[in-house]
C-alpha cells in the first residue's frame, strides 16, 4: 500500500490481522489501568509496536471499556501529521509513543495515564509544562528515558515503557497515584 508521502507500508488486510491478534491485550490491560483507578474520564493511551508501525487507542477513548475500533493502526508520524488506518482519529498523544519507538529499538509498548506519580517512587519529572501531542515533549520524554522505564510529565501524567504491553502496564499501575488525576485544559488537534 502506498501512502500520500509515498512510502509502502503495510496493507489493510495485514493491519486488520495486527489489530484482531491485539485487541484483546489492549482491552486486558485498558481494564487492569481501570481497576487501579487510573483511567480518568478518556485521558491516558496504550500503544504497542508491530510490523510497519504501531497500534494505539484512539482519542477519546475510555481505557477501561476499550472497543474494537479504538485500536488505530498508525504508520507514520511527525511534527506535522499522523498516518493512520482506523474508524477513529489516533490519540492526539501519537507523536510522543511514535518518537519513542523510532529512537528506543528495544521499546515495544507504552502505557500512559493523566495521573501524577506517586510520591515515594522518585520518578522523574520533565523539567518544564510542555504541551502535550508536540515533538518537543517528545524530545523530553526521551532525555528521562535514558535512565528509567517510567517518567513523570509535569502537571500531566506518568508513562511507562516496556518490552510488551503488560509490562509497560504493571509498571504504570506501580507507579501513578490515582489520588492525582490531571484534566488537561485543551485537545490538541493532530493537524496542528
Ligand atoms: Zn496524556
Amino acid at each position: 500500500m502506498k501512502y500520500e508521502d509515498g512510502a509502502i507500508r503495510p496493507d489493510a488486510i495485514n493491519i486488520q490481522k495486527l489489530m484482531d491478534e491485539h485487541i484483546q491485550e489492549f482491552m486486558d490491560n485498558g481494564k487492569l489501568i481501570g481497576i487501579a483507578g487510573l483511567a480518568v474520564g478518556s485521558g491516558g493511551n496504550l500503544s504497542m509496536r508491530v510490523p510497519g508501525g504501531m497500534l494505539v487507542t484512539s482519542t477519546g477513548s475510555a481505557l477501561d471499556d476499550l472497543r474494537p475500533n479504538e485500536i488505530i493502526f498508525v504508520a507514520e508520524a511527525n511534527r506535522d501529521r499522523v498516518y493512520f488506518i482506523g474508524s477513529k482519529d489516533p490519540s492526539s498523544e501519537s507523536i510522543n509513543h511514535w518518537t519513542i519507538y523510532k529512537e528506543m529499538p528495544e521499546v515495544k509498548a507504552i502505557a500512559h495515564v493523566n495521573v501524577g506519580a506517586k510520591n515515594d517512587k522518585n520518578i522523574p519529572v520533565t523539567p518544564e509544562d510542555i504541551p502535550y501531542g508536540t515533538i518537543e515533549l517528545s524530545y523530553g520524554m526521551l532525555t528521562l528515558f535514558k535512565t528509567t522505564n517510567v517518567i513523570m510529565l509535569k502537571n500531566h501524567g506518568v508513562v511507562a515503557i516496556g518490552q510488551n504491553l503488560r509490562e509497560a502496564t504493571k509498571l504504570l499501575v506501580e507507579s501513578a497515584d490515582k489520588d492525582k488525576p490531571h484534566i488537561l485544559p485543551l485537545v490538541r488537534p493532530l493537524d496542528q
